[in-house]
């Protein structure tokens, strides 16, 4: 999509602060990070959200966002994963991205 802020970091015409790239996905800092560790995870091609994505490639998403956890030096405290969907989800880029946080305690409830 043209004009999509995600699709365009992924393909490198806007610059972000990757910490991982491979022919599917980009996984860059946020820009707005709510923990020590806040990574989005992107994929290359685009979807609005999970619904409208090929479940492999969410399922390759969440397999690699175990190892950037890894690289990132959260795997042993631990981490969470976060697919915000739609309206009530508080989706606001509409292209998939996994949020990867870590690098504090967090609480749950997430609201
Ligand atoms: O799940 P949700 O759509 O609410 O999350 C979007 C995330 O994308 C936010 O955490 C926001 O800080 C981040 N963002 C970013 N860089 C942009 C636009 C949004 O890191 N250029």
């Amino acid at each position: 999509m043209s004009d999509c802020i995600f699709c365009k970091i992924a393909a490198g015409e806007i610059p972000s602060n990757k910490v991982y790239e491979d022919d599917k996905m980009v996984a860059f800092k946020d820009l707005e990070p709510a923990a020590p560790v806040h990574v989005l995870l992107v994929p290359k091609t685009h979807a609005d959200n999970v619904m409208a994505a090929e479940p492999a490639l969410v399922g390759y998403m969440l397999g690699k966002a175990a190892e950037i956890a890894e690289k990132l030096g959260i795997k042993e405290s631990g981490f969470r994963l976060i697919i915000n969907t739609g309206k009530d989800g508080g989706q606001t880029v509409q292209h998939l991205h996994i949020h990867l946080i870590g690098g504090k305690a967090m609480g749950w409830p997430p609201f």
